[in-house]
């Protein structure tokens, strides 16, 4: 026997009782597998709300996590508090009065309950979690990022370079671009 997949929740019961009836799960502790290279750092936590409907039910779910990324700075890595919001409906896809399946192709598009009417709601819950993943976090919004000369990370604990770091040629250069400022005055 193996155990349920996180996030999934049976829901032959409520799908029994009357539209408007609902169920409260609490989520708490609980890892998923993501898309990608994502990583969860800090566990899922908060609640999943299911309300049964005329036709289904209406899933909402108000999740906080935590993912490992890296600063678009500094390179440094940092955990991203990701905040995700489900509201979704997701339909049978065994007829409840016939116990025969249901032709789903009308409604390609739509979330299914599985053939035992659970709510697997752990793949939605990753897409939502990767959509929210920050385009270039920072691990301080003033990250001084990353110095040109030796690549480390700028800031306290950075030693200033000497002046005799420079390049040569690269002080040939200045001491041209100073020469030639009058060329256009
Ligand atoms: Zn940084
Ligand atoms: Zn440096």
């Amino acid at each position: 026997m193996t155990a349920a997949a996180p996030l999934t929740y049976p829901l032959a019961g409520l799908l029994g009782e009357p539209p408007g009836e609902r169920r409260r799960y609490p989520v708490s502790g609980v890892t998923i597998p993501l898309p990608g290279d994502l990583r969860l750092v800090e566990p899922i936590e908060g609640t999943v709300e299911i309300v049964r409907t005329n036709r289904g039910v209406l899933v909402e779910a108000g999740l906080h996590a935590a993912i490992e990324a890296e600063c678009a700075r500094c390179l440094r890595a940092i955990e991203v508090p990701i905040d995700v919001e489900v509201a979704e409906e997701a339909l049978p896809s065994i007829d409840l009065a016939s116990g025969t399946p249901v032709d789903a192709s009308s409604e390609p598009d739509v979330a299914r309950l599985t053939d035992h009417h659970e709510l697997e709601l752990g793949p939605l819950v990753a897409e939502a979690i990767s959509l929210a993943e920050p385009i270039a976090p920072l691990c301080e919004e003033a990250c001084p990022g990353l110095c040109p000369t030796c690549g480390e990370r700028l800031g306290p604990g950075h030693a200033a370079h000497p002046e005799d770091d420079i390049d040569p040629r690269l002080e040939a250069l200045r001491a041209f671009r100073v020469d030639g400022g009058d060329e256009n005055g």
